[in-house]
């Protein structure tokens, strides 16, 4: 039992997915994207923490005048950044690629995969789509499987 990796309850590690990096009126750039498939568990778990988080917060905030604005400024920004992870099916770690306008290396921040991710370049500082087959990430919507603790 001596567990090599980081102990992330995740299936499986991060995939490679082929993309291509699109900038208006240059030719695509194909790009190698790594993305993290995020169980349910994952993001139904972060959101609950995140949520429980600013709900522990709120009366604490709502101690500093004008009290009720902070407390319901605070449940407001956990109920986004909640639901910001409910929807976190895929996290793109990385991007493996260059800019089809000045060839140097494209680089991206960790976060939440969007279909087309925006990427913008350092050296050049246009702003590129990343285009992938949503195919290519495997399994679409859960509706299959059982999320019948929901509701
Ligand atoms: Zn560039």
């Amino acid at each position: 039992m001596s567990a090599t990796g980081s102990g992330s309850a995740d299936a499986g590690g991060p995939v490679s997915v082929q993309a291509e990096a699109i900038v208006f009126g240059f030719p695509p750039a194909p790009v190698a994207l790594s993305v993290l498939r995020r169980a349910s568990s994952w993001r139904i778990g972060g959101a609950a923490r995140t949520l429980a988080i600013f709900v522990v917060a709120a009366p604490f905030a709502a101690l500093v005048p004008p009290h009720a604005p902070w407390a319901i400024g605070a449940l407001g920004l956990g109920g986004i950044l909640a639901s910001r992870r409910l929807k976190e099916r895929f996290t793109l770690l990385g991007v493996e690629g260059a800019c089809p306008k000045c060839a140097e290396p494209l680089a991206v921040k960790a976060g939440r995969l969007r279909s087309p991710h925006p990427v913008s370049c350092e050296a050049c500082h246009h702003q590129a789509a990343l285009r992938f087959p949503e195919a290519a990430l495997g399994d679409g919507p859960a509706s299959a499987k059982g999320l019948g603790g929901l509701g």
